[in-house]
């Protein structure tokens, strides 16, 4: 077995002295797709920015592709589209092609040239997600579904080993909704992405997600989605019915 793409230890984090997480310890192999659910308010988010480094936690230990955090510094191979980015600024005066420019700066020092190289990552990457014919476009212009393409083409530029979504589907409507969840899907089975997915839409994360992690500031459960189904404990803590709402697609 190859070294886990994300070890966590005992992790606590807050802000101003109020608790998010609580000793939350889970790890994560190459290849898994981890579902992320739990209440509004349950730390979800807040053990995203952990995990990424944008939040310092107050106590426990995180590892990143078999390096401690402090020292881990191969960040473009975290590809990560963050809670709400579909709602920034329509008037962001960028096309679909910068957008996608801009996720390999993130990879460089200084000065950040862009070269032969990057424009390739940039074309095979729009090419793959189906947005080439829009790359001229202005990313304002566009539907929230294509949209959100785009920026997960921006999240994907890297060839990322782990991909981090924090809620994406949220702002798409059904049918849009569910290509999406088939090109992360297609990510993690054909590119080998490892997947962590924070999502409201437990009735369908179990037709795609091979783990599920449930969160109430600490875990409520971690394990493969068989285990959560067939699991008495859990069908004491939602209720036969909302165990069955998680398990009835999978
Ligand atoms: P989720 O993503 O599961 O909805 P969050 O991780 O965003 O939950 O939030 C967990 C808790 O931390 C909530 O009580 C929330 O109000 C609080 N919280 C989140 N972000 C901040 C912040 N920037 N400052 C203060 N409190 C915050
Ligand atoms: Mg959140």
């Amino acid at each position: 077995m190859s070294r886990p793409v994300l070890e966590i230890k005992n992790l606590c984090a807050g802000y101003h002295g109020s608790e998010a997480l609580k000793d939350v310890s889970f790890s994560v192999n190459p290849g898994d797709y981890i579902g992320i659910c739990g209440p509004n308010g349950s730390g979800k988010s807040t053990l995203i920015k952990v995990i990424l480094g944008l939040l310092a936690p107050s106590c426990g230990e995180i590892s990143l592709l078999g390096t401690p955090q402090s020292d881990f510094t191969d960040w473009r191979r975290i590809g990560y589209l963050p809670q709400g980015l579909q709602y920034f600024n329509p008037n962001f005066p960028a096309t679909v092609n910068e957008v996608v420019r801009l996720g390999r700066l993130a990879g460089k020092g200084f000065p950040k040239r862009f070269n032969r190289d990057d424009a390739l990552a940039v074309e095979r990457t729009m090419e793959w997600m189906g947005i080439s014919h829009i790359k001229g476009c202005m990313i304002g212009e566009l539907s929230g579904g294509l949209r959100q393409r785009v920026l997960l083409a921006r999240a994907l530029v890297n060839d990322p080993l782990l991909l981090v979504l924090d809620e994406p589907t949220t702002a798409l409507d059904p049918e849009t909704r569910e290509s999406f969840y088939e090109l992360i899907f297609q990510m993690n089975r054909e590119k080998k992405a490892t997947v962590l997915l924070v999502t409201h839409d437990t009735a369908t994360i179990g037709k795609y997600a091979s783990h599920l992690l449930y969160l109430d500031k600490q875990i409520v459960f971690y394990g493969s989605f068989d285990d959560f189904c067939s699991s008495e404990e859990m069908t004491g803590f939602f209720g036969a019915h909302g165990q069955h709402l998680v398990c009835h697609r999978h």
